[in-house]
């Protein structure tokens, strides 16, 4: 899609969207936002979180980045987009949910697998950004083998929900409130082909659709 396209799509927004919401955005502004979900999800274009759960502007607080990895928590890390966006939303927005939502046919997940040369210096911080799946990647070659990368891919994009979770849970202030019951954690698995969603079930140990959570006792964390 090229920028003129862009444009004139926005200005079909303020017309026909815009117009209608007029409401909700002056509101917005003057009550600031409040979101109570903080969403965790891959840049992947085909993953467009307000459209996949169907919210509005002011509902949900999104960080995304390649992956949905979750640096562990480091004091002294300098990359901290990703952090920085999880402690702003615990801290400050008071956010009641963190869902980290990866999905099929990730392309960062599928990198995790194919080695990217050292010295190609076009790719530094996409090779340096991926050590955050090398656990997932390592579980999932373990779980499943690499004879077939397509179970591969699948089982790393799995084990990278799981571990991308753990990683959350490194962060004092979500520690603390998962623990005092004041944040719930779930983690997503998003079908491009058809926009089913199964969630991770602690107990189970394993993926279920995800309205299938709603019959459950929420619990706070999912290790
Ligand atoms: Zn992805």
């Amino acid at each position: 899609m090229s920028t003129k396209t862009l444009i004139k799509s926005h200005k079909r927004f303020k017309e026909e969207y815009g117009e209608k919401n007029s409401g909700l955005f002056q509101e917005l502004v003057e009550n600031g936002q409040s979101p109570k979900t903080l969403f965790i999800s891959c840049s992947d274009s085909r993953v467009v979180p307000n459209l996949i759960t169907y919210t509005k502007p002011g509902d949900l607080f999104i960080s995304r980045n390649i992956g949905n990895f979750v640096p562990p928590f480091d004091a002294n890390s300098e990359a901290s987009a990703t952090p920085a966006a999880i402690e702003y939303a615990v801290s400050v927005l008071n956010v009641d949910n963190i869902i980290v939502c990866g999905h099929t046919d990730c392309g960062a997940c599928k990198s995790l697998h194919l080695d990217i040369p050292e010295d190609d210096i076009e790719m530094t911080h996409v090779r340096k950004w991926l050590k955050f799946g090398e656990s997932a990647k390592e579980q999932a070659i373990a779980f499943v083998g690499n004879h077939d990368p397509k179970i591969l891919y699948a089982a790393t994009e799995k084990f990278n929900i799981i571990e991308q979770i753990k990683n959350l849970l490194t962060y004092p202030a979500v520690k603390r409130k998962v623990a005092e019951g004041k944040i719930f954690v779930q983690g997503w698995y998003y079908h491009l082909s058809n926009g089913e969603l199964e969630y991770f079930d602690p107990i189970e140990h394993q993926f279920l659709p995800v309205a299938d959570s709603l019959k459950k006792p929420q619990t706070h964390s999912q290790e």
